[in-house]
């Protein structure tokens, strides 16, 4: 029997991996693949999964097909390399690049968690151990192989794949994934995390392809529900910036952006440079402090081939953020550090997105206690991280160890969203040339799963199933 288990993104957003195992008749099963292998990440509940040995040996893993590059769903490719792994990893070309900068930054950050639990001997292992190393996520690296968009490659002897655009983040693509079987063939199509869709409007700033790929065909359906409970708002968000920044210049203040570095920094810097030459907001000196960010906005330039004309247009007219008068690219921790002394107003854009470490923390435990300055979220905030918090208007939150009041106003804009909401789920699915026999919800929290399922079941009348973690079902 062939079948797929989903070994992870089943019942939270994280540590996406999904196994397909198809049977060719050999005793205990045949070759085996994983599409994506990312990392588990928030609560300690979730991220113990990442110490635990997956159910079947790594080294009986042909290859692994990955979506796109952000961490969970490519960030426990290394573990997966130590635990046995000899495979190769097929990615599009500037997912590979990405993963270049994520991967070892990932490995650096195991290293200073294990480092800092030692010093501190918080944890349980004697010595604790980072789950891989910055070299070992260097040397992971070597195994991947470039696919490009729309070019078929075979796996194994009844296993081949395309990508196809996603249009979440730069290099996102979907997975459709073919089974040749008993003389015929089946089509699994996995969708990694699914891109908004055509609108620019109130999708500002979206650097990559609008709209997944339209019309698919799959027998089996694997998609994610990040989004499944949620409305994106439908306005253009560039005035309720623009608006939020003035006021808070004008009070003296200072702007705090925790930011993802990858896509959401360069698509922010993109839209405050425009609200800049389009005189809506003044030229502020911006501060974009995250070395990861600066290394993606170069990779971004690389890729132009995956722009919308949106973007192509912006990038004409002016040049690379490298480049651009008050943009200051900050690559040292003495030049992160510096930030601290301005006292006139300005813009920091800074990760992590979601405030759970990196630089952004010291800019906020400096400036959440004055009430002239802003924190604007414009990212997805987990439940339980400090983002989170401050999102929810908490009074204090903790910060290296202190206690820091906020008193500084916080804002979030909802729009710069790279996941499509529910109806634009819907409405991608309306697309399909025929409904998948099964469609199997992953990547979302249990009540989005559950309200997507419904609202696909009143749609489409199509059979859909949520995933539960290590549950294996056949193929059809
Ligand atoms: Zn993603």
């Amino acid at each position: 029997m062939s079948y797929i288990q989903f070994l992870g993104a089943a019942g939270t957003v994280t540590g996406s991996k999904h196994l397909i195992n198809t049977s060719d008749g050999t005793p205990g099963g045949g070759p085996q693949i994983l599409i994506d292998c990312g990392l588990f990440q928030g609560q300690k509940e979730w991220r113990e999964r990442n110490w635990q040995p997956l159910p079947t040996p790594a080294r009986s893993i042909a290859a692994v097909i990955l979506t796109h590059a952000h961490l969970d769903h490519c960030g426990w490719i290394p573990r997966l390399i130590k635990e046995g792994f000899a495979g190769p990893v097929y990615a599009t070309p500037s997912t590979i690049d990405l993963c270049a900068i994520v991967l070892p930054d990932s490995g650096h950050l195991q290293e200073e968690d294990a480092a800092f639990h030692n010093k501190m001997k918080s944890s349980r292992h004697k010595p604790a151990l980072p789950l891989y190393t910055a070299d070992e996520a260097k040397a992971a690296l070597e195994r991947f192989r470039p696919v490009d968009f729309g070019q078929t490659t075979q796996v194994t002897p009844n296993l081949s794949f395309r990508f196809v655009h996603a249009a979440h983040i730069l290099g996102a693509a979907m997975v459709e994934l073919t089974i040749a079987q008993n003389g015929g063939s089946r089509q699994l199509l996995f969708t990694g995390d699914l891109g908004r869709v055509q609108d620019t409007t109130y999708a500002p700033g979206k650097v990559v392809h609008h709209s997944p790929q339209q019309g698919e065909s799959a027998d089996l359906l694997v998609m994610e529900s990040t989004y499944g409970n949620r409305l994106h708002p439908k306005t253009d968000p560039r005035p309720q910036l623009a608006d939020a920044i003035n006021q808070c210049v004008h009070r003296g203040g200072s702007v705090i952006v925790p930011a993802f570095a990858v896509e959401r920094t360069q698509k922010f810097l993109f839209v405050l440079k425009e609200l800049m030459e389009q005189k809506q907001i003044p030229r502020l000196p911006v501060f974009c402090d995250s070395p990861m960010a600066i290394h993606a906005v170069e990779v971004f330039l690389n890729h132009t081939e995956e722009f919308n004309q949106e973007t192509r247009d912006l990038v004409s007219r002016y040049g690379s953020p490298l480049t651009w008068d008050g943009f200051n690219f900050c690559r040292t921790p003495q030049e992160s550090k510096k930030i601290n002394d301005t006292r006139y107003p300005c813009l920091i854009v800074s990760s992590n997105g979601m405030c759970m470490g990196g630089r952004i923390q010291h800019h906020l435990a400096q400036r959440l206690p004055d009430p002239r300055n802003l924190v604007l979220f414009i990212g997805f905030q987990a439940p339980g991280t400090r983002g989170a918090q401050l999102k929810d208007h908490a009074p204090q939150v903790k910060i290296y160890g202190q206690i820091v009041p906020v008193r500084s106003q916080i804002t979030a804009i909802e729009q710069f969203s790279d996941h499509a909401d529910t109806p634009e789920i819907l409405s991608w699915l309306h697309t399909f040339q025929k409904a998948p026999a099964t469609t199997w919800l992953v990547h979302g929290e249990p009540d989005s799963a559950t309200q997507l399922r419904a609202a696909i079941v009143k749609d489409l009348n199509w059979q859909v199933e949520i995933a539960k973690y290590l549950e294996k079902a056949p193929l059809p």
